[in-house]
């Protein structure tokens, strides 16, 4: 229902918790966020309010600098933590949030179960990390593509069907977030090597004003460098943030 996501300097848990917050209106039955520090994915998923996952958050030490973050609305499976984002493939090295419905996770999942990977939620959305790690598996490390990650990311996406915003991130790239729309909302902030994507812009604006809000089938890789937006067939676009005019 709502997807936050920061990768940069500060403390990511803080901004990422700070920005579900602010999407707190867009109405929710669970939460979740996964960061990535010392070479894992820690993912720390609540049913109910933000104050269960914030205070569930306060028992754990969460350094890292880049991470995403979701508050859900159940489609596919009950509201329990189990179902809640983010989720991740088997080898718990990717982390995805999903607003929307992924209309062909049935085959999607018999096909993965097939290949071994292990499901453990109820939802449409868990077949997205596992795609992307079957995904990776198979590119080679000589890919024309900035980069392995987002190539994975792309091909899993171009095997989805249905209307949905999605954030990924991956133990072994700590420094890309990637994000990608198809229908549902998806806005990316530009600070000063910081980058913040949400559902919406009142997520962002306390930390920028400088926005670009995702077009339907754009995919973009922010990394503390930069960001780049690129197109479901992988041709770089030529994108610029603009500043919003925005009286809280
Ligand atoms: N269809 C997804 C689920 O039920 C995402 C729902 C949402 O947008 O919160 O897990």
């Amino acid at each position: 229902c709502g997807i936050v996501g920061y990768i940069g300097t500060q403390a990511a848990t803080d901004i990422l918790l700070a920005g579900l917050e602010k999407l707190e209106y867009r109405g929710y039955d669970s939460a979740g966020i996964a960061t990535i520090w010392e070479g894992d994915v820690h993912c720390v998923r609540a049913k109910g309010k933000l104050l269960n996952l914030r205070s569930k958050l306060e028992q754990v030490e969460t350094p890292a600098q880049i991470g995403i973050g979701h508050t859900r609305w159940a489609t596919h499976g009950k509201p329990e933590e189990y179902n809640a984002h983010p989720h991740m493939d088997t080898a718990l090295r990717i982390a995805v949030v999903q607003n929307g419905i992924i209309e062909n996770y049935r085959e999607l999942r018999e096909h993965l179960k097939g290949l071994g990977h292990e499901f453990s939620s109820e939802t449409d959305t868990e077949v997205i990390p596992h795609l992307i790690a079957e995904c990776l598996k198979h590119i080679s490390e000589n890919t024309v593509s900035a980069s392995m990650f987002l190539e994975a990311v792309r091909e899993a996406v171009s095997k989805l069907e249905g209307a949905f915003a999605v954030a990924a991130i991956c133990a072994d790239y700590p420094d890309e977030l990637i994000v990608v729309r198809q229908q549902a909302p998806l806005v990316i902030g530009f600070g000063q090597g910081e980058f913040f994507c949400a559902s919406d812009t009142p997520a962002i604006v306390p930390y920028t004003r400088a926005v670009l809000p995702l077009e339907k089938g754009e995919i973009a890789r922010l990394t503390p460098l930069g960001v780049e937006v690129y197109n479901f067939a992988g041709h770089r676009l030529k994108k610029h943030p603009r500043t919003l005019n925005w009286n809280p």
